[in-house]
């Protein structure tokens, strides 16, 4: 059962305008097996659209993620706010099966006039989430050598890799004729 899932069969049956609001508190979403956002806490509103309900969402949630440099996990803020129309497929009186609408991969309303958010907020949480999350703007990470955090401080490796360009290049120049 899904915290982001509301029925929306009583504002079906409102006029085109009418609304809803939910907050959402300590609610959990699982983006997939490893990555979970908790809590989600914000304000969703529903609003009646000729064709079905719109959802303004604006909500905070927490991720764990690990550190690209590092590889420490530390929590990440996210901001996720989106406006979203989802589509009514049955008439809500009649039980009707209405035309799909004509928009490429629409967010729908199920048969039993359910709204389930949780699709749309997986999207954009995957929208937000940095490409290499770092724990720290500042992160030092590992030593390349001896797998050291340097962010604890620094380590008794000597870098070594420009040393072995010099002593490349000093190869190439000794070869040359
Ligand atoms: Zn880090
Ligand atoms: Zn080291």
């Amino acid at each position: 059962m899904s915290e982001f899932r509301f029925s929306v069969s009583q504002l079906l049956q409102e006029p085109t305008g009418a609304t809803r609001h939910y907050e959402l508190d300590d609610a959990l979403l699982l983006v997939d097996e490893t990555l979970r956002i908790q809590p989600v806490v914000g304000h969703v509103r529903l609003t009646r659209t000729p064709k079905g309900v719109l959802a303004d969402v604006s909500v905070r949630g927490c991720a764990e993620l690990e550190c690209s440099r590092c590889l420490k996990v530390f929590e990440q803020a996210l901001e996720i706010t989106f406006s979203e129309e989802f589509f009514q497929t049955v008439a809500v009186t009649t039980g009707v099966r209405l035309p799909p609408p004509e928009v490429d991969d629409p967010f729908l309303i199920d048969e039993t006039h359910r709204l389930d958010l949780a699709d749309a907020l997986r999207e954009y949480v995957l929208l937000e989430l940095p490409q290499a999350p770092r724990c720290a703007e500042t992160c030092q990470g590992l030593c390349p050598q001896c797998g050291h955090d340097r962010n604890q401080g620094p380590c008794a490796c000597v870098p070594e890799i420009s040393d072995e360009r010099l002593a490349v290049l000093a190869r190439l120049l000794n070869d040359q004729p």
